[in-house]
């Protein structure tokens, strides 16, 4: 099979895995034109920084000893399949870099025979690229559950970012859908890496761009708190950069415990708001999540939904309050929180120095500052807040992706 059809069938069977989000702009090439933005496995992805980079992200190969029924790639599915050697990986990525087309390699794989087999492959795809052609660029690749510490200890020398998929986010989930996976030897991979990543000499000298992994939305029934929870979990324990939260998409023949739609691209937006309330403002999952209230909200973003059942919590005194409770205030991102802080330490805020530091203005009823305490504990009080201020058209598809992958709440 020629290279480029290869890349063509590789490449897509790569698309499904989030950690590595793509742009989503479909633009063809045109002849006598320059450049296209369609398909051949270059994606764009953000760094901890939001700088953008672009990727080759490919499978080393689409034949998988393992039925994940959620899967493309799974033995049980009739698609073409292929598979590239270490030496065609190595090859494309050097042509692809030079090329100034990518910054790094996202590298994920079927099972061959092993998992072990499998990340020997991968290993050896970077290591080649690191040491015979002294690659600079970004690697990220994915290991299966179950691979041996050995080789996820030598991974992570060569790798910049190991990611191990948990997938489905309950035990129950996996035993049905992904019957060679467990949460247990998931979560082994991921112990393995954090501890050596721990005992490494320097945060440079092991992945340095630290572990991820994905989790599907949608696949099974699980709610909202069962997801949030998994990832609290995951992030606490085996301190994960990232959880991505990739939406179901259906496929052609299958299983017939998986939906038939894809979830509302609106319910990964909000579990990426919620990971990150509960990751840098403070907030604990079981405060946006319930058992009586399992799913978050789509109308509204899960800090305005707290914010709208928490009262009693409002209005926050803009110029006395600590940062804590700043952070709570829907439209108060972390960084206008800090312009508050340093600001008011040389006056009193007043409802104008609030537009001049660009506070948004779905905040307004939330606050108090000098000059208006009245006002808005009475607009606090009203019963149409919520109608106020609930979006009148949900977010477009690219506008949630880029902004869920970058983390902005
Ligand atoms: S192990 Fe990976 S490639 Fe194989 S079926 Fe499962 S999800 Fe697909």
């Amino acid at each position: 099979m020629e290279t480029r059809r290869k890349l063509e069938i590789l490449a897509d069977a790569a698309k499904y895995d989030a950690s590595c989000a793509s742009g989503g702009s479909r633009r063809k090439a045109t002849p006598g034109g320059l450049g296209a933005t369609e398909g051949m496995g270059i994606c764009h992805s953000f760094t901890p920084d939001g700088r953008c980079v672009s990727l080759l992200k490919i499978l080393l190969t689409n034949i998988c000893i393992y039925d994940c029924r959620y899967c493309t790639s799974r033995i049980s599915s009739d698609v073409e399949r292929a598979r590239f050697s270490v030496a065609e990986v190595v090859q494309l990525t050097l042509d692809f870099y030079r090329g100034n087309y990518i910054e790094g390699l996202f590298l994920s794989s079927g099972v061959i025979k092993s998992p072990d087999y499998t990340m020997e492959q991968l290993i050896a795809v970077a290591r080649t690229l690191r040491e015979q052609h002294a690659f600079g660029g970004y690697i990220h690749l994915k290991s299966a559950p179950g691979v041996a510490a050995e080789l996820l200890t030598e991974a992570g020398l060569w790798a910049d970012r190991l990611s191990v998929n948990v997938e489905l986010p309950t035990p129950a989930d996996l035993a049905q859908l992904a019957p060679e996976k467990s949460m247990t030897a998931i979560e082994e991979s991921m112990g393995v890496i954090a501890s050596a990543k721990a005992a490494a000499n320097s945060p440079q000298s092991y992945a340095p761009a630290g572990q991820s992994t994905q989790i599907i939305v949608g696949a099974s029934p699980a709610t909202d708190a069962d997801i949030l929870i998994t990832s609290d979990h995951l992030y606490r324990s085996y301190q994960l950069r990232r959880v991505y939260y990739a939406a179901f998409s259906p496929i052609s023949h299958a299983d017939p415990r998986l939906p038939g739609a894809a979830p509302p691209l609106v319910r990964e937006h909000r579990l990426y708001q919620a990971d990150w309330l509960v990751r840098f403002y403070g907030f604990q999952v079981g405060e946006l999540v319930s058992s009586a209230m399992p799913d978050l909200d789509p109308a509204i973003d899960p800090k305005l939904a707290w914010a709208l059942s928490h009262r009693e919590f409002f209005p926050v005194d803009v110029n006395r309050a600590p940062r804590e409770a700043l952070l709570r205030v829907p439209g108060l991102g972390r960084d206008t929180v800090h312009k508050i802080l340093n600001a008011r330490r040389h006056h009193a805020l007043r409802r104008a120095d609030l537009a001049q530091l660009r506070v948004a203005k779905r905040a307004a009823p939330f606050l108090v500052t000098s000059d208006d305490a009245r006002t808005a504990a009475r607009v606090l009080d009203g019963q149409a807040l919520r109608r106020q201020l609930t979006p009148p058209v949900q977010l477009g598809l690219f506008e949630a992706r880029v902004s869920a992958v970058r983390g902005e709440i």
